[in-house]
């Protein structure tokens, strides 16, 4: 018998006639992953995968950061069907293992095997009784569940369920532009949307010498930690120092942050078109502050025609932290490098920006010139992998 990691992907199976685009970006997603430590094999709703001892844990870790699987299971391949080589195998296995009470499930997904699933159970449940001592089953509440399988070539025993991250594979939804802040939010916006099988690149605006270089670091850190879950992350910096400052010389305050966000979208806009990216991705959130009711968001929102996601938009704050914990951007987004968001804060920020007055204020600047000059000082951060950076869409 051999060791062996079997992956499980349920919501995939709804998806029929792209099912086999779905499985086959699934597939490259894990071989840029683990490719070169691993060997990856296709069945009906399957994937195995096979890998050296020295390279269990890294292929296993990894895999827990896949979208698209739903479950690995953990577990032996036995080389054939046969019953006397199960049984052996599975006296092997219950050696090396700490319980008191269990139970055998069994599935085949050969029909012509000779014994149903419900006889296997209960001749290797005997089994297992026969060879372990003060052991019994308990079906109802058992402390090792250990599931057989019986396919065409070979049986499987595992005994070790981890559920996946789910979601759909990165890449098969098409590719997104996150707006990449240093907050907690959006890294989170953008890992949810990675979920969904958007693929991401990012944008980020910077403010030097209002901003730091360590702001922009952190962005990067960022960037880093949700590619972990995809495929690397593209960051476009945009310099807004010179939008940012002609607004504060010449819009009412009040109208400061709406202003400037529009300024924001309008340039995510135009960067998203450029990299066929779809829709932009950011991490607002309903009331969380002025630019972020209703009626800022509309004022914000109607400066673009690209579809804007916000998928942290009913989370509130303390949801937002669980999720950045649990996925690790929390501690960097914590770290206290302004943002050019906080840098030229009014005191008074409007929370019901009327449109008109929006259109009115904007004539106060050449903001069309701006953007233009603004686009002019992109760059594209693209190192964070030894990986040369590839685009699968
Ligand atoms: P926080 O967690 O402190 O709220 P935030 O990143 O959400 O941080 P907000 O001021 O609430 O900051 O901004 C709302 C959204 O706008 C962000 O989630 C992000 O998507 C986008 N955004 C803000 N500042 C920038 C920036 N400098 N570059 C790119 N996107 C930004
Ligand atoms: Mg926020």
């Amino acid at each position: 018998m051999q060791k062996i990691i079997m992956l499980k992907y349920a919501e995939l199976n709804t998806k029929k006639a792209n099912i086999g685009m779905f499985l086959h970006i699934l597939k490259q997603n894990i071989e840029e992953k683990i490719g070169n430590f691993a060997n990856i094999e296709f069945d009906k709703g399957r994937m195995f995968i096979k890998t050296e001892e020295k390279n269990y844990s890294f292929v296993l870790n990894s895999l827990k950061k896949i979208f698209g699987i739903h479950e690995i299971e953990v577990g032996y391949q036995i080389e054939n069907t046969k019953m006397s080589l199960i049984e052996e195998s599975l006296i092997k296995i219950i050696q090396n293992k700490d319980f008191q009470t269990f139970k055998v499930e069994t599935k085949r997904s050969d029909k012509n095997y000779p014994l149903t699933s419900l006889e296997i159970s209960k001749h290797l449940g005997g089994i297992i009784l026969k060879n372990k001592e003060n052991i019994k089953v308990d079906v109802q509440n058992p402390e090792v569940i250990f599931y057989v399988e019986i396919r065409k070539d070979h049986a499987y025993i595992y005994s070790e369920k981890i559920k996946g991250l789910g979601g759909y594979p990165v890449g098969t939804l098409g590719k997104g532009l996150l707006m990449l802040s240093g907050g907690i939010d959006s890294p989170v916006a953008g890992y949810l949307a990675m979920k969904r099988g958007v693929k991401i690149e990012a944008i980020y605006f910077e403010s030097p010498p209002h901003t730091s270089v360590e702001a922009k670091n952190k962005v990067e850190a960022l960037a880093k930690i949700i590619s972990e879950y995809a495929t690397p992350i593209k960051i476009h910096v945009i310099n807004f120092t010179k939008i940012q400052e002609e607004i504060y010389k010449n819009i009412p305050h009040e109208y400061l942050i709406t202003i400037m966000r529009r300024m924001m979208y309008r340039i995510s806009e135009k960067i998203a078109y450029r990299n066929n990216c779809k829709i932009l991705i950011n991490g607002e959130s309903i009331g969380q502050v002025a630019s972020q009711t209703l009626t800022s968001m509309a004022a914000i929102n109607e400066v673009v025609s690209i579809p804007v996601i916000r998928p942290v938009a009913c989370f509130d704050k303390l949801e937002i932290i669980a999720l950045a914990k649990q996925i690790g951007t929390y501690e960097t987004s914590i770290l206290p490098f302004e943002d050019c968001c906080t840098i030229f804060v009014p005191e008074h920020p409007v929370i019901n920006p009327e449109k008109e007055k929006c259109l009115e204020y904007e004539k106060l600047i050449p903001y069309e010139e701006l953007i233009k000059e603004a686009l002019q000082t992109e760059t594209v951060l693209t190192n964070q992998t030894k990986k040369e950076f590839e685009d699968l869409l």
